[in-house]
């Protein structure tokens, strides 16, 4: 192994860049070569490929997005489209990649490794939507992106009276509207993994107001959708002035927390010691405080288990 290739692809999230400058620096630190993708497995195809040194990955740490630029790349899928990659990839004289993404991303690093190039990915996404892993890179800054909005929409919901359903992401995963929701305080979670009654999101609703609270946080996953029909419907049954905020793509911003540049340092790290010691088709994930690899496939077959006690216990805080 004398030269290693790294790349983000899919949705960005914050803490890409902790793990691009981690895989660089551990390169040059074992003496490898080590090239920058561009715009994931776009740049791959086409050779958008550069060689990267320690100053290519100076002054990032603190940086949301990904200086390597991320991308949707149809045509990998296709044969033609890999046979085009592993002919860049011999060109460029590439021993190993490090894919940074998604189960996407996840599915392309395997048919790499199983097309003979040493592959790694790390779990990048904030809607932490991997199961086998318990965290993914960039979720914990999406959930304190949440926090801040949730502070900042308590303190006009509080002064008017009003309710307040802010939509959050999270296509099938509702860990962002969980953990965002415990953590703020929000009166009612609602995400794509359990049934909800918006009968009981009133009542509680009504319930809180008679007991002079002033404001009413309703957090919902974009998975469960319909967020302006819930504040509708919420308005019209409980009389109670109801706002719809959409988060949107403002979640996938901003400076890493620590914890992510924490995780996304170590991760990359380890991609780049898995190739030397001559592992491919793995995945890291982390599990306590504890990194260990995966097969792709196995990893990727692991089902998601929603934290039902983290759920339960969201209800009872704000009854
Ligand atoms: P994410 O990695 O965030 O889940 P996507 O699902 O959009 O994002 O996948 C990102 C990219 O990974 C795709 O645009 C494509 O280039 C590649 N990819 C996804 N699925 C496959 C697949 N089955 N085979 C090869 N490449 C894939």
């Amino acid at each position: 192994m004398k030269t290693i290739a790294v790349l983000t692809s899919g949705g960005d999230a914050p803490g890409m860049n902790a793990a691009i400058r981690a895989v660089v620096r551990t390169s040059i630190y074992k003496g490898l070569k080590v090239m920058g993708i561009k715009k994931g497995y776009n740049g791959l195809i086409n050779g958008n490929i550069e060689e990267m040194n320690l100053s290519s990955v100076a002054d990032i740490i603190h940086r949301g997005g990904t200086i390597l630029r991320t991308a949707r790349c149809e045509e990998f899928k296709t044969d033609e489209g890999l046979n085009k990659a592993l002919n860049v990839i011999k060109v460029f004289g590439i021993d190993g990649v490090v894919v940074i993404g998604g189960d996407g991303s996840f599915q392309g690093a395997k048919k790499l490794s199983d097309a003979g190039v040493p592959t790694i990915g790390i779990p990048g996404t904030i809607d932490n939507d991997l199961a086998y892993t318990d965290y993914t890179i960039g979720f914990d800054t999406a959930v304190n992106t949440v926090l801040d909005a949730v502070s900042k929409i308590r303190d006009t919901s509080t002064s008017h009276g009003r309710a307040i359903i802010l939509e959050v992401m999270g296509r099938d995963c509702g860990d962002i509207a969980l953990y965002s929701g415990l953590a703020g305080g929000a009166e009612s979670v609602i995400v794509p993994e359990e049934g909800f009654d918006i009968d009981v999101v009133c009542k509680k609703l009504i319930q809180g107001k008679n007991r002079g609270k002033l404001h009413h946080i309703i957090i919902v996953a974009e998975g469960v959708g319909k967020a302006y029909e819930f504040g509708n419907e919420i308005q019209e049954k409980t009389g109670i002035e109801t706002r719809v905020t959409v988060l949107g793509h403002i979640q996938r911003g901003g400076s890493p927390t620590a914890f992510d540049r924490i995780l996304a340092s170590k991760m990359g790290s380890r991609a780049v010691e898995l190739l030397l010691e001559g592992k491919s088709g793995r995945v890291i994930g982390v599990k306590g405080n504890e990194l260990f690899d995966k097969e792709i496939n196995e990893a990727l077959k692991v089902e998601r288990e929603f934290d039902r006690d983290m759920y339960d216990l969201t209800r009872i805080l704000s009854i």
